[in-house]
């Protein structure tokens, strides 16, 4: 069984996974993705996602963003995660054939049965005011689970479920992580290139 280390690792590679993985990327953060293609975004057909002047189907969405997240060196794996451990350094994943471990973990698992994943990751849950799922994943300000090191972004944690506010949530899961890391508030601009 291998075992890598990388600062972060993303459960969850829908709308809010792939998005937080882009901005990790933007700032060098090394990342790993894991989603086993349960994602949300396959039965959706978006007509309302910025950018897209016509409705396109969700599956499209995460097509574009999987190539967006391997532009910046990341790894997307399509696997289950059947366990989750907790040191005081490190957050372990394991497959059915494979362990990895990052200093920090993003659950963006989702919802509906999938709340099984945040069970599994022992984060505590509330009550959700939505339709589909009971639980969510209690989260503060920053995002950060009631586990020191497992932040929680997207549906998982109640945000409304539309693919734009998901990978908007995503985004801003991965500043808050990176602005906590470096102890100051962070964003990622870059400016129109000169030529
Ligand atoms: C039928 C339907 C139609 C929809 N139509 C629209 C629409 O028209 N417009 C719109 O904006 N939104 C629509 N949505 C909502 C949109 O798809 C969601 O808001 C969005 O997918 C949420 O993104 P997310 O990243 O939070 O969760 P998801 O996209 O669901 O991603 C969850 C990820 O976690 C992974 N995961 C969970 N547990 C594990 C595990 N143990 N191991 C590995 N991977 C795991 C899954 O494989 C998946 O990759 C629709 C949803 C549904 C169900």
């Amino acid at each position: 069984m291998s075992n890598q280390t990388f600062d972060v690792i993303v459960l969850g590679a829908g709308a809010s996974g792939l998005s937080a993985a882009i901005m990790l990327g933007d700032k060098n953060l090394s990342t790993l993705v894991i989603g086993d293609g349960r994602s949300q975004m396959n039965m959706a057909w978006v007509e309302n996602f910025l950018g897209f002047e016509e409705p396109v189907v969700g599956s499209h969405i995460l097509e574009i963003g999987r190539k967006q997240v391997a532009k910046r060196g990341i790894e997307v794996l399509d696997l289950q995660v059947t366990e989750i451990v907790h040191t005081d350094d490190l957050v372990t994943v394991k497959t059915e054939s494979a362990s990895y471990s990052a200093r920090k973990l993003i659950l963006a698992s989702g919802q509906g049965p999938l709340i099984a994943t945040a069970e599994l990751a022992g984060v505590e849950l509330v009550e959700n005011d939505e339709p589909f799922t009971k639980m969510k994943i209690k989260i503060d300000e920053r995002h950060r689970t009631s586990l020191s090191n497992v932040y929680a972004t997207g549906i998982a944690t109640g945000c409304a479920s539309q693919a734009i506010v998901a990978a908007g949530h995503g985004a801003q899961t991965a500043l808050n992580l990176i602005s906590d890391l470096e102890g100051k508030r962070v964003h990622h601009h870059q400016g129109i290139p000169k030529n």
